[in-house]
């Protein structure tokens, strides 16, 4: 059967054996994803979930009873006071944009303590000059970089206490970088820290491939507002659009000013009929995320064991669902994503070539046989063409489909040796 797909016997040699050695790792995701599908079941009764809540609103959206109860649902699991969970939010950079704008005023400071943000943040920032940026709006911004793939505690501390910083933005992704994804137990800590010094800063956590990795949210530790996408965790590959903010009320209130209209806020927004989709995605979410897990773990393994570097490691704790794998030349990187996209179920013929990505630098490689555009908690693999060459993949809706996937792009990559 595998012949047919054109993965030979050595490949699936290589990729049994990986599995055997991940089986207790594999046991540590299934306690997670256990804990996390009885969080959303819980939040799916205690919120009298109906077919009710599948309907569908048009226009202006009022009261629509489908689209604020799975608000709540949404604000229950991920610790929030209130959620904001809108098919409006074109892509999570606009969510985390629309957070930005709502929440920083002319000659407000925003601070970055994780570096230079999420490439396509640049403009949104001004960090790359954009007439529509927060800086053309007179905010102004400032970066603290990681040490060793940690907080610069004193730096952070030192820089509070000397100025007067409005938000705090950490993005606990790695974005397209080689640096570690952050856990929550540095969320936790920072948290901490930053509280030592200034207990009226606004912390808000590009949470983007982070949800249900780890069973508990930032917004436990202390985070006040956090920001994710619908085409990556909590769509559980289902929601076919969409991202949320999460957090304290009155701040999730300004954003939903900003996204629609101030004086209408949350109250307008149609469903079009997306309530079931989302409901369903998150219903399947815990177990997807699971799976994107296993394939990213698989994946360190088994291009270890080829003499790649990969990172996170196979055994490292992880913050999110993205596997860096470190080619040091452009053609293994790019041999690698057009097999991963030889193993996708949609577009499988085409073959992905590197081009320029609005939003993005450097040119891109993008493999995404996905059943929605863009979505990146199905199995997708990309990457920067600058050095040092890493592919960033992520995502597998079921591990099965997420080996094969694999398997043909580490067949693709040795075909080209
Ligand atoms: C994916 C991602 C985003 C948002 O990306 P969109 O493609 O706009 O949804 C923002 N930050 C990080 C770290 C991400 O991984």
């Amino acid at each position: 059967m595998y012949k047919e797909l054109g993965i030979d016997e050595n490949i699936i040699n290589l990729f049994e054996e990986s599995e055997k050695e991940l089986e207790s790792i594999f046991n540590e995701v299934d306690k997670t994803c256990d804990i996390n599908s009885l969080k959303v079941l819980k939040a799916f009764q205690d919120n009298k979930i109906s077919d009710a809540h599948f309907g569908s609103t048009t226009g202006y959206g009022y009261g629509d009873i489908g689209r604020d109860t799975i608000e709540k649902v949404f604000a229950n699991i991920l610790g929030a006071e209130s959620a904001l969970v809108r098919s409006q939010f074109i892509s999570g950079t606009h969510a985390l944009t629309v957070c930005l704008f709502g929440l920083l005023r002319p000659n407000d400071e925003l601070l970055s303590i994780t570096g230079t943000p999420y490439d396509t943040l640049h403009e949104v920032i001004g960090i790359k000059e954009n007439a529509s940026s927060l800086k053309s709006f007179g905010i102004k911004y400032s970066e603290i970089d990681l040490v060793n793939d940690d907080f610069d505690y004193e730096k952070i501390k030192e820089y509070l206490i000397n100025n007067k910083v409005k938000l705090i933005e950490i993005q606990r992704s790695k974005g397209y970088s080689t640096r570690k994804s952050i856990t929550l137990d540095k969320v936790r800590k920072v948290i901490e820290e930053i509280r030592l010094v200034d207990k009226d800063v606004l912390i808000m956590i590009d949470n983007c491939y982070c949800e249900f990795v780890e069973v508990d949210t930032p917004l436990k530790y202390g985070a006040d507002i956090i920001v994710g996408s619908l085409i990556k965790n909590l769509g559980g590959g289902i929601a076919p659009n969409g991202a949320y903010i999460a957090g304290k009320t009155n701040l999730v209130d300004l954003c939903a000013e900003r996204l629609t209209v101030p004086g209408e806020g949350a109250e307008v927004g149609p469903t079009l009929g997306i309530n079931k989709s989302i409901l369903q995605g998150l219903f399947f979410a815990p177990s997807v995320v699971a799976s994107a897990l296993k394939t990213a773990i698989l994946t360190s393994k088994v291009i270890e064991k080829l003499g790649y570097v990969a990172s996170p490691k196979f055994n490292e704790k992880r913050a999110d669902i993205v596997q860096n794998i470190c080619f040091s030349n452009s053609e293994d990187l790019i041999k690698y994503c057009q097999g991963i996209q030889m193993g996708s179920p949609i577009d499988s013929y085409a073959i992905p070539t590197p081009w320029d990505m609005p939003g993005y630098t450097d040119q891109v490689i993008m493999a995404a046989g996905a059943f929605t555009q863009g979505s990146s908690i199905e199995l997708s693999c990309d990457g920067p063409i600058r050095e040092p060459f890493i592919a960033y993949q992520q995502g597998g809706l079921t591990y099965q489909y997420g080996k094969l996937g694999v398997m043909k792009a580490v067949q693709n990559l040795i075909n080209n040796k």
